[in-house]
């Protein structure tokens, strides 16, 4: 050990809120099942909302239902017995101001029985019939808990929002121990406050405005440092791993180009650029290509792989599941071959012989099981949100590849920013030309005869359909099995006299592929299928598609499967059946309105960021994102923005501006576990 390093101070914030006087181990628990533990935690518990209470003069100006406060005096209080044992009613007379008598109620609060007639009191609740119901009280005339602005903190029953107030109270003094990451040279520039006074701010505001705007000073520096991580994280990626520059596309990609049997969008055509200018250089692309089902990306990742093989080095392209995998290997395969490419298709349970394969297309097991990816020189990952963080960074540092990951689950650009932090993002925010968006409908389980009666008649008119079974939650197997048992029911009611496929999770991979070459081929006019084929199924003669209990699906999932249709140039059709309006939820109602308004999958991830929260949305989970603390991404797009340029433009600063800043960055890193 260095003895001459002065020993760093214990930081008292950062001790457990037992050193708080007058909180024991009893409140220290109900505080830590609020994710409170230390100090620090504890005034960076900041109210969710706050209530705006006024002194109402007398209670004779209160109408009843009325909700105000109102300041008087004790004359008289007692208990008033009841038959229910655990109910316990306190019922006292007060005097206002005004000098009016009013009888005033509490429930389950015995021990104000004690308090003397000609106590000063503030009376917060509501007027009835019978007199005045107190929510909340409290002694003496200051109006801490019961007038203004009145802090609403997340709580628990064991531990109400004004209790925790209390505790706030005690501990904010201590705020001030708390480092300032912001330098204050950026303070200034952006008009910020000191950190210790936005969290005073926060917890007592002068007014409404004043209590965002701590919020907000908050949130920004939260995803400031968050940005920062990001932006560090793909710098040392940079400096570190060094790729193959492949330089200028060829004659490969000419012949790629003709091959196709359609022109580029313009959309498409900005995403390769963007691949072409990241591939030319040795520092590793880490991109997002962010697009609609539908949209044509599968198109521009198979341009990224050939300018792998085009340079004598090999592409892989890997997916989260079999079937998606075998899926690519379908769409890929042929193409290749009519370029001369070698494509070999690695999953678990199929494993193709290696030799000379320019392109691998599998699942994860591509990484996992080792397989020599030496030469590897671009990786394409596809719906990169259900690789762990762990995969993608061992594909990432280990072996120097140029990697392109796919989502077709886009997120607003803005989040996409937060939530894919160390990626650059590329949207395909328009589909191919030409195609007709998919008409949604919905349909209430008493007309679901109808939906058949629509779909036969697609497959009357040489068409092919999809029906989606209801979701299982329980088990593949047991999904596996309600799909057969309903393609069997299908084929002797519905559909009788169709040829009907099922397909799930369960088939073996053989199976599975001969189950949608068959399809492909037209040999089978119905799939039956669980959420399997959400992605990659790719059969343009399917126009229409019902899915069984749509409300128990999410939105993002619904959206995915209803890109199974319009993928060719008929107008396609998807009809999901719910139980009637009235028994759904108002957000499974708000789901399924949206899908039949819009076939905008940005415009959905808004409305689901909207229905389901930041924390529920797919993929950002493992981005730490679902931990920030005064950060509320539906409502803080602007931050992100500014937070992710104040980042990038902090990088160029001094090591003395920076410093404080990333060890506030690496101990919030270490706190999630991210390290
Ligand atoms: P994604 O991977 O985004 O779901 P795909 O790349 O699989 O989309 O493309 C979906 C369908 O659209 C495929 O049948 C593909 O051949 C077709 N397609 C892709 N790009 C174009 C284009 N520029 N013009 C016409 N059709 C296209
Ligand atoms: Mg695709």
């Amino acid at each position: 050990m260095d003895q001459g390093a002065p020993k760093p101070r214990r930081v008292e914030p950062e001790r457990s809120v037992e050193s708080l006087s007058g909180v024991g181990p009893r409140i220290a628990e109900r505080l830590a099942s609020l994710g409170i533990e230390t100090v620090r935690d504890l005034v960076e518990h900041i109210p969710r909302a706050y209530l705006d209470w006024d002194e109402a003069a007398s209670f004779a100006d209160l109408a009843v239902g009325q909700e105000a406060t109102v300041r008087c005096k004790l004359a008289r209080i007692r208990v008033r017995p009841t038959r229910r044992r655990n109910l316990k009613v306190v019922e006292g007379v007060v005097v206002d101001a005004a000098g009016v008598e009013e009888k005033v109620v509490w429930f389950n609060q015995a021990h104000l029985a004690k308090l003397a007639p000609g106590t000063e009191l503030l009376l917060h609740g509501t007027r009835d019939l019978n007199g005045f119901k107190v929510t909340r009280h409290e002694l003496g005339g200051v109006g801490v808990h019961t007038l203004g602005l009145v802090p609403e903190y997340p709580a628990t029953e064991a531990l109400p929002s004004y209790r925790i107030r209390s505790l706030v109270e005690a501990a904010l003094p201590l705020a001030r121990r708390l480092p300032d990451p912001l330098p204050a040279e950026l303070r200034a520039r952006e008009g910020l406050p000191l950190r210790a006074d936005a969290i005073a701010a926060a917890h007592r505001p002068e007014s409404i405005e004043d209590a965002e705007a701590a919020r907000a000073r908050l949130g920004l520096e939260e995803l400031l440092l968050l940005q920062l991580g990001f932006v560090r994280r793909r710098e040392a990626l940079a400096q570190e791993a060094r790729a193959t520059a492949l330089g200028e596309p060829g004659e490969l990609l000419d012949r790629y180009r003709t091959a196709l049997p359609f022109t580029l969008t313009p959309e498409q055509e900005e995403a390769i650029a963007q691949i072409d200018s990241d591939l030319s250089g040795e520092r590793p692309m880490q991109r997002l290509l962010q697009g609609d089902v539908g949209s044509g990306k599968t198109v521009v990742a198979l341009y990224a792989l050939l300018r792998a093989v085009e340079h004598g080095r090999q592409g892989a392209l890997m997916a989260p599941t079999e079937t998606l995998a075998e899926q690519h290997f379908l769409t890929v395969e042929p193409i290749c071959a009519e370029l001369g490419v070698r494509v070999s298709l690695q999953t678990g349970s199929v494993k193709h012989d290696l030799e000379g394969a320019e392109i691998l297309v599998g699942t994860h097991a591509l990484i996992q099981e080792g397989v020599a990816l030496d030469d590897l020189a671009v990786a394409v990952i596809d719906e990169q949100h259900r690789f762990g963080v762990e995969q993608r960074r061992a594909l990432a540092e280990g072996r120097s590849a140029h990697v392109l990951h796919m989502t077709a689950t886009p997120i607003p650009r803005t989040l996409a920013q937060t939530v894919y932090g160390d990626l650059d993002v590329t949207e395909i925010a328009r589909p191919p030309r030409g195609r007709q968006p998919v008409i949604t409908s919905w349909v209430s389980h008493e007309r679901s005869a109808e939906a058949y009666t629509r779909l036969c008649r697609h497959l009357d008119d040489g068409r092919q359909a999809y029906v989606v079974c209801p979701l299982v939650s329980e088990s593949e197997t047991i999904e596996a099995r309600a799909a057969e048992q309903e393609a069997d029911r299908l084929r002797r009611a519905e559909l009788r006299g169709y040829r009907v496929g099922s397909l799930h999770g369960r088939l073996r991979s053989a199976e599975r592929r001969a189950l949608m070459d068959e399809f492909k081929r037209g040999d089978l006019d119905v799939l039956v299928a669980t959420t399997v084929i959400e992605v990659g199924v790719d059969v343009p003669n399917a126009t229409i598609m019902i899915v069984q209990e749509a409300d128990r699906f999410g939105l993002a999932q619904l959206h995915q499967l209803r890109g199974r249709v319009g993928r060719g140039a008929e107008q396609s059709y998807c009809l999901l059946v719910s139980r009637p309006k009235e028994e759904l939820t108002e957000e499974a109602q708000r789901r399924l309105q949206a899908l039949v308004d819009t076939n905008d999958g940005f415009a959905l991830a808004e409305v689901d960021l909207e229905l389901r929260g930041e924390g529920q949305l797919l993929g950002t989970r493992q981005s730490g994102l679902g931990d920030l603390k005064f950060v509320r991404l539906a409502r803080d797009r602007q931050l992100i923005v500014k937070a992710r340029e104040l980042a990038e433009r902090l990088l160029d600063e001094d090591e003395e501006v920076l410093d404080p800043l990333v060890r506030e960055a690496e101990r919030i890193e270490n706190h999630r576990g991210f390290a």
